[in-house]
């Protein structure tokens, strides 16, 4: 028998620890084919929020008395696929459970000897990658240009300004503590609070790009704050998510005409193509020191809905993730 966290009702505003259950799974035997997996750390993300509402975008639903899925890292715990043998670090989706089993070709090996396996969940898993896609293909960011990051101290937010650090850009960055900004600045990021000083204050400037990661408010003052032909890397609006309905936009689109401003969108899911590039650059800038990353682990599947509802209330310094096992 191993635990697994389930969502038993479909959140009504910020999600409680009420909307899911822990319930006992029996573990079974992989099949042909199959590798059963005991995770070690699993991934709470903001997306789920969104499959949580029970409405298919981009992504199917999490479905009333399913098994949250998402991003984990774990060990091989038995393989009936040749590529896999016990022991082996892996990255899966199996989600917020102890033990599972996955297809083999669903799963990808990891190397704890290069850089630590949770880093498969961050900075060198798909919040890195959504960092460096943003910036590299739909902001096609330039040196000396100067961006703005909200969310700068999240996991794609972290990895995004040091990315546009190290590309020559001037870097801005609000997050929702005095500890986020420290680290910010520590980074060489121009940091500030955004619940003390407003956005469009401290971008009074001007900035090239704007990497979205809020939506909302904050939207609104880097709409301002864009010089002409500026870009939006519209990567998430977090302060919406759990909206009942949604709010009114930003009251000055007009500068998307007057400005000649160009807003992409994009969900990192269509570009799975190019991961092995981004593994390729940013793997050894890590290895290195050159780009940092932090993590803030709650320990236990207990604490899944916790860390995840915790994501709503800024709890997390760099990637949020939950321990549920042993290395
Ligand atoms: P984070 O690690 O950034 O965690 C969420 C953070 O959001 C919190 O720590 C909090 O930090 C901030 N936040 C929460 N509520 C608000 C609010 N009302 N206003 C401002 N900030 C808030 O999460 P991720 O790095 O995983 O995700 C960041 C964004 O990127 C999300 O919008 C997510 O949906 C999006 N995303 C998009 C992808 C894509 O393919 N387009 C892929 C992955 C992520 P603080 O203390 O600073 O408030």
């Amino acid at each position: 028998m191993s635990r697994e966290v389930v969502l038993v009702a479909r959140p009504e505003g910020e999600p409680r620890e009420s909307d899911f259950e822990l319930r006992e799974a029996v573990d079974r035997e992989p099949e042909t084919g199959e590798v059963a997996v005991r995770n070690v750390l699993v991934s709470v993300d903001p997306y789920m929020r969104g499959r949580m509402r029970g409405m298919r975008t981009y992504v199917g639903p999490y479905e009333l008395g399913d098994t949250v899925d998402g991003a984990a890292v774990g060990r091989v715990v038995a393989s009936r696929h040749e590529g896999f043998g016990e022991g082996d670090w892996v990255v899966s989706s199996l989600g917020w459970r102890e033990r599972g089993v996955a297809a083999g070709e669903r799963l990808r090996k990891l190397d704890p000897t290069i850089v630590p396996p949770s880093t498969a969940l961050g900075v060198l898993g798909a919040p890195g990658f959504t960092a460096w896609w943003g910036l590299v293909s739909v902001g096609r960011v330039e040196a000396g240009e100067t961006i703005y990051v909200s969310g700068a101290a999240g996991a794609v937010g972290s990895a995004a300004v040091q990315l546009a650090k190290l590309k020559g850009l001037r870097v801005i960055g609000s997050a929702g503590s005095t500890e986020k900004v420290e680290w910010l600045e520590s980074l060489g990021v121009e940091a500030f609070d955004y619940r003390e000083t407003p956005a469009k204050e401290a971008l009074v400037d001007g900035i090239d790009v704007y990497f979205d990661n809020v939506g909302g408010a904050q939207l609104e003052s880097a709409l301002f704050a864009l010089r002409p032909f500026g870009r939006v890397i519209a990567c998430g609006s977090i302060s919406r998510y759990n909206d009942a309905a949604p709010q009114p936009g930003p009251r000055n689109l007009a500068f998307i005409v007057s400005k000649r401003l160009r807003i992409e969108g994009f969900i990192i899911l269509d570009h799975m193509a190019r991961f092995g590039e981004f593994v390729g650059e940013v793997a050894p800038l890590v290895r290195a020191g050159s780009i940092t990353y932090r993590e803030t682990i709650l320990d236990g599947i207990e604490n899944v809905p916790r860390a995840f509802a915790g994501l709503f209330n800024g709890d997390n310094v760099g990637k949020m993730l939950v321990r549920v096992g042993p290395d």
